[in-house]
Formats: C-alpha cells, structure tokens, sequence
C-alpha cells in the first residue's frame, strides 16, 4: 500500500530542515497523546540526524504521558517563558503539529506569529489556516502521529524510526482513535502499526501506560461523572457531563485526568452525541463528540468558540456554565432537527 502523505510538500519540508541551524515542535495547548507522541517523534529523528531542535509545549502535558519522554526532552513554554522565548527567536524553522491555528497555542502562538522563521504544519484538524510555507493538512489521516510516520517514510528516514519513536508514534494513532476503535478504518493505518511493532514497540506497555494508569481519585471522578455529573436528553440522543471547580478539586483533579471520559456516554444505546462541560479558571471547556456524520464541529464553532473534527470537537465560554449549558439545550433541537 501507498504512503497517504504528500510527497511532494515533504520533500519541499526536507529541504527547509536540511538548510535548517536550529528547529523549534510545536503541539498544541493541552496537549494530548497525539500532540505529545507526534513531537516527540519527529524531534528523536531530527535529532538523529544531527539536527539543533526542541519541543516545546504551549502549557502542561497530563501526567499520564510523562512516561514518553526523557527528563529534559520536552520544554514547557508557560513554565520557562524567557529561556523558551530566546531558543524561539534563534530558531530558523517552526514545525506546527496536530493544530492549525495560533489561536491553539496560547501567548506562545502569539509569539510564532510574528515570528519570520520559515512554517511547516503537519495536521489532521479541517480548515488550516494559511500560517505555515508548507501546510501538509490532511483530515483524511486518523493522527497527526500517522502523517509524521508517512512523513518520515516519504523523505527516506524510515530505516531511523527506533523503538522509541515507534512508541510515540503508536501512541498518537491509538489515543486518537480510542484504541483503533473510531476514525480507523483505512487498511494503511494497520500497515503502519504492523511497521511500528516490527520496530520493537511494546504495545502492551504502551496500552498499560495509556489506559491502565489511573490514580484513584481519577478512577472516582469518572464514576462521579457517569452518576451524578451525567443528564440525558434522549429526545436529543445527547449526553451532558458538567464538572464545577469545587467537583474537580474535591476529586484532586489534575490536568488529563478527565481526558476520554466525554466518550463514555457514546457506549449508551441511542445517545450518539455527548458533550462534557468544564470549570476552568475563568472559562468554561466544553469537549464535543458524536457519531456518524453527525458534525459536532459546527456546533462548538457556531455556539462555544471553538471547532475541530466532524466527530470531536472542543470549544470555550467566558459564560457561567450554567448559561452554556442553557445555550447548549437552546441550540440542540434546531441543530438535531437539521441533521
Ligand atoms: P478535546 O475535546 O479532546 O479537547 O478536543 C477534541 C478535538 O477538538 C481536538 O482534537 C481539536 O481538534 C478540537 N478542539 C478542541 N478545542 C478546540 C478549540 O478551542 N478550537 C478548535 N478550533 N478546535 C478545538
Ligand atoms: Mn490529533
């Protein structure tokens, strides 16, 4: 089977990182595992191939990836402005993975932005802004993951993605796809997990890393929110989770811990859209997803600031969440209507 990347934009990209003195890996604000794995993948070979580069997050990575990375490997712009800041502005190529949009990297987006470094953005995510030199946009891919393993196979580096790079690599495609279970279903994807496993990864770790990592306080949040936290509007086919602050803190939340939980409600027969809802300092973060063609993204987009995929998608209000959630139950019966 064929590498589903474009080559030619790839090849355009090979020539910016061998000209390049020194590349900055940008993932997205609250990045996910696919965020995370897909820096840290293409930072560990443009390593090997004597590249000056570093991957720096907009803000803090959940717990639950820490394990991915080496102590001093991933920067974290809001914990280091200054030194961060200084590496950028030396920097001569920008690498934007798994988002877009400056609007998804926070102060550290501001900064790229005027930034004369040359762009390459490599991401999954519809409607890419026109920010980048290069833009390989592809919602077609399950993960950004994927698009850097096609990436890295297009420009001949195949033969250098080691164990470790397989693991982040893996580890995008499944947290991506809740485990190979949605947004899954090209035969190339399994081709490349075949690839990533005969390079060594090992799937049950990475699984036990992944899923199996739960503290406890974790564990009984989740229960909270499938049990109190959770209203169903059948007549919708629509889930509501919210959290408060006072909900999270007394459940020791920490960043990541409610990541995948809007998912759960999906398992319920005949609700096929779910949507959480989020205190978080002065805003409210909503996370959307659905099933089918049902396209959540315009829903964050027309209502709650945000967008992303048909079947995942995120969004924000500086509205009390008992307002959002009002507008929320205002705007589903037009939208399920117009289904
Ligand atoms: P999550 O619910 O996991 O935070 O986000 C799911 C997907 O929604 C992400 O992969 C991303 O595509 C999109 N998303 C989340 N928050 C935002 C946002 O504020 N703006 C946009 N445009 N997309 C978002
Ligand atoms: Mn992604």
């Amino acid at each position: 089977m064929q590498n589903r990347i474009n080559i030619e934009l790839s090849l355009s990209a090979k020539e910016y990182i061998q000209n390049a003195k020194q590349i900055v890996i940008v993932p997205h604000a609250g990045p996910d595992g696919d965020a995370i794995g897909s820096s840290l993948a293409l930072m560990r070979y443009l390593k090997k191939q004597g590249k000056q580069v570093k991957a720096i997050c907009p803000n803090a990575y959940p717990e639950f990836l820490t394990w991915l990375h080496g102590e001093d490997e991933l920067d974290v712009f809001e914990n280091n402005e200054e030194a961060c800041t200084s590496y950028i502005k030396e920097s001569d190529l920008i690498f934007i993975l798994d988002h877009n949009s400056f609007k998804r990297s926070g102060d550290m987006g501001k900064l790229l932005e005027k930034h004369s470094a040359t762009k390459v953005m490599i991401d999954h995510h519809p409607m890419p802004e026109d920010i980048a030199d290069i833009t390989i946009s592809d919602t077609a891919m399950c993960s950004t993951c994927e698009m850097i393993y096609e990436f890295i196979d297009a420009i001949g580096g195949n033969n250098q993605i080691d164990k470790d790079i397989a693991e982040c690599i893996y580890t995008g495609i499944i947290t991506d796809t809740g485990g190979l279970s949605y947004n899954s279903s090209n035969e190339r994807i399994y081709q490349i997990v075949g690839d990533l496993m005969e390079k060594g990864i090992d799937k049950a770790k990475v699984h036990d890393k992944i899923y199996d990592n739960y503290s406890a306080s974790r564990m009984k949040l989740l229960g909270y929110c499938l049990n109190e936290g959770m209203e169903l509007l059948a007549e919708y086919e629509t889930a509501i989770i919210h959290l408060t602050k006072e909900t999270l803190a007394a459940f020791e939340y920490q960043d990541g811990d409610t990541e995948g939980f809007v998912n759960y409600p999906l398992s319920i027969k005949g609700i096929n859209i779910s949507v959480i809802f989020m205190e978080k300092d002065d805003t409210v973060k909503i996370s959307f997803r659905s099933k089918g063609d049902i396209p959540i993204n315009q829903m964050a987009r027309d209502f709650f600031n945000g967008g992303g995929h048909i079947n995942a998608a995120g969004g924000r209000t500086f509205e009390s969440m008992p307002k959002a959630i009002e507008k929320l139950k205002k705007e589903l019966p037009a939208f399920y209507k117009s289904l």
